[in-house]
C-alpha cells in the first residue's frame, strides 16, 4: 500500500506544539463557531456553538499546492505534507476536527492513473462511517477528472467529498492555497441538523463550489481555473457561504463503490479534414470497447460515406460510441441536423451537455457493469450524479 496513515491527536498536538514550537502539524481544536451567512434564495447556513463538531479527512495526494520549487531553473515538484500544513496556521480557527492521510509519495496530477482513484475510493469507503467530510488535495490539470471519476465510484454518497487545489503553492507570496483548503474544509463541515450539507464530489477552487462532474479546467494561469459552464456552483463564498440548496443531491441509500474501471477508451476529437485510416484504425482496427466523438456544435460530424461505414462496422462489432460536444455551452441534440441524424440513425449515444471529462470517466465505469448495448444506451443517457441534463 502506498499509503501512508499520518493520525494526530489534536489536544495533545497543540499542546506540543505549543511547547516545543517544532511540531510540524498545526491542526488543533478551538472553541470559535464558522459563520456562514447567505443572500437571494440560498440556505442560510450557521454553526452555532454547541452544535457537533465536524471530523473531517484530509488526503493529501500532490499537486501544486504542496509543491516546493528546487534548482537554477525553479522546477516545481512535490514535496512533503507535513511542510505543507506548517504553511496554514489559520486552520487552528476551524471549529472542526481534522486527521489527515498522504500518499506516501506525492504526486504531480498528470501522474494519476486509475489505480490512484481506487485508492482514494478505498480510503473513503474504509474511513466513511468515522467522519463527517472528506477533503482531497490534488493538482489541478487532471483535478476535473479524478474528481468526476470519483463522483461515479461513490455511488449514493451521502457526505461531502471536495476535491481541491492551487495555482500557486502553499509556501508562494500571495498564493491561492490557503483560500481554497480553507474554504474546502469549511464547506466539508457544513451541516444542516445532524447530517452534512454537503453530500456529492464537489471541486472548490477559487471561491466556489462546483460539481465535480460539471467541472472543467479553463485556465493555467488565473484563479479561477475551473469552470462549471452548464451548472450553477453548488456553493459561492464571499463574506459567508452562498449556498445553492435547490441544486444538492440528496441521497438515502448505502453507500456502493465502485472499483472497476475499463480504461479501452478512445477520444475522437472532429476537426476538418480527420483522416479516413485514423477513425479505421480507431473503430475497427483496435481492442478499443468505447469512443466519445467530440463533435462540433449541437452533436455534428461530416456526412463522408467512409465515416458513416467505419461508424457503423465499429458499432457492430460492439463498440460503444457516445457523442460529446466541442463547445462550453450548449447540448448535444442528435437529429438535429442531417449531420447527427445518421449517428443517431446507427445507434450512438447523446452524451447531452456532459463534460468530456466526466463522459471519459462514465464511460470507464460503465463499459463494465453494462452487457448490452442497449443497458450502456440507457444507463448513460440518464444522470447518475447529476453530470448532465438530458432536453
Ligand atoms: N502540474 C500540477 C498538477 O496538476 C498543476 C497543479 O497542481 O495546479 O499536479
Amino acid at each position: 500500500m502506498e499509503l501512508e496513515w499520518r493520525r494526530a491527536d489534536f489536544l495533545y498536538a497543540s499542546l506540543l506544539y505549543r511547547l516545543e514550537n517544532e511540531f510540524k502539524t498545526l491542526f488543533q481544536r478551538v472553541e470559535k463557531p464558522i459563520f456562514v451567512t447567505s443572500c437571494g434564495p440560498s440556505l442560510d447556513f450557521r454553526l452555532k456553538g454547541g452544535e457537533k463538531m465536524a471530523n473531517i479527512l484530509l488526503i493529501y495526494t500532490g499537486g501544486t499546492i504542496g509543491m516546493v520549487s528546487e534548482g537554477c531553473m525553479q522546477r516545481l515538484r512535490p514535496f512533503n505534507f507535513d511542510r505543507l500544513l506548517d504553511r496554514v496556521g489559520e486552520i487552528q480557527q476551524l471549529n472542526c476536527r481534522i486527521d489527515f492521510q498522504s500518499f506516501a509519495k506525492p504526486i504531480d496530477s498528470s501522474d494519476i492513473k486509475p489505480k490512484h482513484w481506487v485508492q482514494l475510493a478505498e480510503i473513503i469507503e474504509k474511513n466513511y462511517h468515522q467522519y463527517d467530510g472528506f477533503v482531497v488535495l490534488h493538482g489541478s490539470d487532471t483535478l476535473a477528472y479524478s474528481a468526476s471519476v470519483l463522483s461515479f465510484m461513490l455511488e449514493n454518497l451521502s457526505k461531502p467529498v471536495v476535491f481541491t487545489g492551487s495555482q500557486l503553492p502553499i509556501g508562494a507570496i500571495r498564493t491561492d492555497a490557503k483560500e481554497n483548503l480553507i474554504t474546502a474544509i469549511q464547506i466539508a463541515a457544513m451541516r444542516e441538523g445532524d447530517a452534512p450539507l454537503i453530500q456529492e464530489v464537489g471541486l472548490c477552487f477559487a471561491h466556489k463550489l462546483l460539481r465535480a462532474n460539471r467541472s472543467t479546467k479553463i485556465n493555467t494561469t488565473c484563479f479561477e481555473a475551473f469552470d462549471s459552464p452548464h451548472f450553477s456552483p453548488l456553493v459561492e463564498a464571499g463574506i459567508g457561504l452562498r449556498v445553492n440548496k435547490r441544486s444538492l443531491l440528496r441521497n438515502r441509500k448505502a453507500l456502493v463503490v465502485h472499483k472497476e474501471l475499463d480504461t479501452r477508451i478512445a477520444l475522437v476529437k472532429f476537426f476538418p479534414g480527420i483522416n479516413p485510416a485514423f477513425l479505421e484504425a480507431v473503430f475497427v482496427n483496435t481492442a478499443v470497447r468505447g469512443v466519445l466523438l467530440e463533435t462540433y456544435g449541437s452533436g455534428n460530424a461530416t456526412t463522408e460515406k467512409w465515416f458513416l461505414k467505419w461508424l457503423k462496422k465499429g458499432l457492430d462489432k460492439g463498440l460503444r460510441m457516445v457523442d460529446v460536444s466541442q463547445c462550453v455551452g450548449g447540448s448535444v441534440a442528435l437529429g438535429r441536423y442531417e449531420t447527427s441524424r445518421h449517428m443517431k440513425d446507427l445507434g450512438v449515444v447523446s452524451g447531452w451537455d456532459i463534460t468530456t471529462e466526466s463522459a471519459l470517466a462514465k464511460m470507464m465505469l460503465l463499459l463494465p457493469r453494462c452487457r448490452s448495448a442497449a443497458a450502456f444506451k440507457e444507463k448513460f443517457e440518464r444522470p447518475i450524479a447529476g453530470e448532465l441534463s438530458p432536453n
